[in-house]
């Protein structure tokens, strides 16, 4: 195992990492910008190495400063938590040529599946499911019309190269369709420095529904079960579960096993995510594997009983996983709410200012926060403005979302505009309780959530 770990991020993963890597009695190396000299990762840490201004790309976005720093303090690895070089393959290509070592999947894993088009040419031949669609080399638009007309209206239209929700098109009618591929092109074209698009059929009522694998060196594999993120407002999560409502065993082994024959395709190592579109009949179609530790890693945490950052540690320093796949099980029902800086009746804009009085619940078996602020910090425009994960867990789904709504009850912040009373409108929603689940639920109930 290593002795000292730089963690090449910030915010509540930076603290989340150091937590476990002490736990292990491993040292820990913090890397910080002129925005986070004060930041909780910062003190947590055993030592800090500054890399720059505030904005990311300046700072935590460099991988040469990031190398240096844990060439100059002697760090064994590095842990890139999620977003920022996470899931950059020339960082992990730059960490394999020097002696430190990148807590993610070889470089070649990344690539595969960094981009939506290849992904899927991949997880076809290795028979995966997928939904109906185009995702070739040919981007004439009257190619791409054809194809959208044999696949059938509605189709969405997704940037290649996209992610976070952004760069995507629904075309619910063929007249539509030439205006919608211009504005994703040129939407792709500026986040992502790629124009590429794929068209694939749009499925109007999905769960969003996927798969924690695991994977080591010496070839072993398993899933750690599933996870619903189906309530999503623009395509990004809001509430997660584990397990999924009303998962049939049979397709929950079914799932499982293709995540896992997915990860095997591609040579995988650590932790990856199979993310799959989920249809009301229960058939199921692969989207995209994220190929790091996921934001909502803490609900399958909580009902399996294991540490993925501990697993994530261990098979980065060449150790088999720790468990087999019949030593797993699922132990009750965990959810995560993710509590950010924004306002939900501004449609979401994200909010700054000082968190002047911060009251949260008492952290138990039943309740868990995983955040990088305390009470005084701010919540900068630097950064993604989440403030915390609450994360809450009990022996069934109604018992879990009793904790969920006292939790929230007792979650307080001033000085900010939270979605704190939008997350608690949620969590009491009946139709919520009733499991009504799909990824239109805000927008479907959204007169009484906002
Ligand atoms: P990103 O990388 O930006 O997160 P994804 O490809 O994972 O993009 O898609 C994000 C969300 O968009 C999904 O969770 C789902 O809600 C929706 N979505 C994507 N593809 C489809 C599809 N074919 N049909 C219906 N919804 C889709």
């Amino acid at each position: 195992m290593f002795t000292k770990i730089l963690i090449a991020n910030r915010g509540e993963i930076a603290c989340r990492v150091i937590q476990t890597a002490k736990k292990l009695g491993i040292r820990t190396v913090a890397v910080y910008s002129e925005a986070d000299k004060n930041a909780r990762h910062v003190a947590m840490a055993d030592e800090a190495i500054y890399l720059g201004p505030a904005p990311a790309k300046d700072s935590y976005l460099k991988p040469e400063l990031i190398i240096k720093a844990a060439q100059e303090t002697g760090a064994q690895a590095v842990h890139p938590g999620y977003g920022f070089l996470s899931e950059n393959a020339g960082f992990a290509k730059a960490l394999a040529e020097t002696d430190i070592e990148f807590i993610g999947p070889p470089e070649g894993a990344i690539i595969a599946m960094g981009s939506k088009s290849a992904a899927k040419e991949i997880m076809d031949e290795a028979g995966v499911p997928l939904v109906k669609g185009y995702h070739g080399e040919n981007q004439e638009p009257d190619f791409l019309k054809s194809q959208a007309d044999d696949i059938g209206y509605p189709v969405i239209i997704k940037a290649t190269a996209g992610g976070g929700g952004k760069g995507m098109r629904i075309v619910w009618k063929a007249e539509e369709f030439e205006s919608n591929l211009a504005s994703c092109k040129r939407e792709s074209a500026a986040s992502f420095g790629d124009d590429k698009v794929l068209v694939e059929k749009y499925i109007t009522k999905p769960r969003h529904v996927e798969i924690q694998v695991f994977a080591d060196k010496h070839g072993n594999a398993v899933h750690l079960f599933e996870r619903d993120c189906s309530v999503q407002r623009r395509h990004q999560k809001v509430i997660e579960e584990a397990p999924a409502p009303g998962m049939s065993e049979e397709n929950r082994q079914k799932m499982g096993e293709v995540a896992i024959r997915a990860a095997k395709a591609i040579g995988y190592v650590g932790a990856g995510t199979v993310e799959f579109l989920y249809d009301e009949d229960g058939s199921f179609y692969f989207m995209e594997m994220n190929t790091r530790l996921q934001v909502e890693h803490p609900v399958t945490e909580k009902i399996t009983g294991q540490d993925l950052v501990e697993w994530q540690l261990k098979v980065a320093s060449g150790q088999e996983l720790p468990a087999k796949q019949e030593d797993l099980s699922i132990n009750g029902h965990s959810f995560e709410v993710r509590i950010y800086a924004e306002d939900p009746r501004q449609d979401f804009l994200p909010a700054t200012g000082s968190l002047l009085h911060l009251s949260t619940p008492e952290e138990s078996e039943h309740v868990r926060i995983d955040t990088g602020v305390l009470q005084g910090d701010t919540v900068s425009v630097h950064y993604d403005p989440m403030i915390a994960k609450l994360i809450v867990w009990d022996h069934d789904r109604n018992a879990a979302l009793a904790r969920l709504r006292g939790a929230l009850a007792q979650y307080q912040v001033v000085g900010l505009t939270t979605n704190v009373e939008f997350l608690s409108a949620l969590a009491n929603n009946q139709a919520f309780e009733d499991c009504d689940l799909d990824t239109n639920f805000i927008e479907r109930y959204r007169d009484e959530l906002i």
